[in-house]
């Protein structure tokens, strides 16, 4: 037991991700609802060249993914020799922290801002200080104050996952101009495509101005999660020290080419996005009432608060009964009372309503 390899210390300390569940009741037909997948499946284009590459399974693919550099910088009228591409934008997370945190050093992270954040900086050998939150929406103020001397990176979600809120432009704005210019703000606009409000601002303009600033970004919640591709701008000294430690091929073939595929199809970008916003309205509107609160979401997904932790739960076990599988945040994030549900197919949209509109409290 004692002679055998140890992880470094704090590894076994690290509390595992959990995945939304997959899983209603044995030989049940279900509809995941649990993880941000997209409402709509993915771009045929997408589909169509991933599966072109099963050809030649024995090459090595193109390491910079630069087919998709290409189509990203293009799109969105980037530099694309500033674009890193990641195995999802996990990988990107996980790199940032081992590039820019070391043993004792601090990253910021919003009171219920994404839990992989931990998990990167703890691995690196640092250690999370949460910023609280004020009504489940980061707080600028807070975040300012949590920074320390040993504070190497800032973690903001935006909008964030499980709460969908977000911080507008003016106040990201304000986040970096009250930063020492050595502490990297982490950007992470996975929701990026969903946002409606006119005050938002993905991070181009910040990454194009300062040194101190990475936007993050990925394809799995438009379609391409089991693809695992993510994405990330900033400036150049950063995308050589990441280029420096990332996987040689940390991309894969299918990957790279169907995310460069989605990402030139912007009608079906286009046209999640307006689905989205109509069933997020929509089922934001049905919920509430009967002792529940609809958090207001930019994102593909709404967090549903209800009156105590048992009414959650007994909220959670009658959309499993009926084949519908939501995602719990009181384990992951200390929000006991709150259910987080996936925009999704419309009948199940209306399956969801009916349910909780439904449901008599005790
Ligand atoms: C889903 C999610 C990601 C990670 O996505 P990948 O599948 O690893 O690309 C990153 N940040 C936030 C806030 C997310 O919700």
């Amino acid at each position: 037991m004692t002679n055998r390899p140890k992880p470094q210390p704090g590894i076994l300390e690290i509390a595992p991700y959990v995945p939304g569940r997959s899983q209603a009741a044995a030989g049940q037909k279900a509809i995941k609802l649990s993880s941000n997948e997209s409402p709509l499946g993915a771009s045929p284009q997408a589909i169509a060249a991933y599966k072109g590459v099963g050809d030649h399974l024995e090459i090595y693919p193109e390491g910079s993914s630069a087919v998709l550099r290409e189509a990203l910088a293009e799109v969105h009228g980037l530099d694309g020799s500033r674009i890193v591409c990641g195995n999802g934008s996990d990988d990107l997370l996980h790199l940032l922290a081992q590039c820019y945190i070391g043993d004792g050093d601090e990253a910021v992270m919003s009171q219920y801002g994404f839990s992989v954040y931990p998990i990167v900086t703890e691995a690196a050998g640092g250690r999370i200080v949460m910023a609280p939150e004020s009504d489940f929406v980061a707080s600028v103020d807070s975040i300012l104050a949590a920074v320390s001397e040993r504070t190497r990176i800032v973690f903001l979600a935006n909008p964030n996952n499980p709460t969908g809120t977000y911080l507008g432009a003016s106040e990201v704005r304000r986040l970096q101009a009250g930063l020492r210019p050595d502490v990297l703000l982490v950007l992470d606009s996975a929701y990026a495509e969903y946002v409606t409000t006119s005050d938002y601002s993905v991070g181009v303009d910040l990454v194009e101005r300062a040194d101190n600033v990475v936007m993050v970004r990925t394809f799995s919640k438009m379609g391409l999660a089991a693809a695992r591709v993510g994405w990330l701008y900033g400036p150049a000294h950063v995308a050589d020290a990441l280029n420096r430690i990332r996987g040689p091929f940390n991309v894969n073939l299918g990957g790279q080419l169907a995310a460069a595929a989605a990402t030139r199809d912007v009608d079906f970008t286009r046209k999640l996005a307006r689905y989205n916003a109509q069933w997020r309205d929509w089922l934001s509107a049905q919920l509430g009432s009967n002792q529940m609160r609809v958090v207001p979401s930019q994102a593909n997904f709404i967090m549903v608060l209800f009156a105590e932790p048992a009414h959650a739960d007994a909220a959670f076990e009658a959309l499993l009964a009926k084949g519908l599988i939501v995602r719990q945040v009181g384990s992951s994030y200390g929000i006991a009372n709150g259910l987080r549900i996936s925009i999704g197919p419309e009948a199940a949209m209306r399956a969801v309503a009916d349910v909780l509109k439904n449901m008599v409290f005790g």
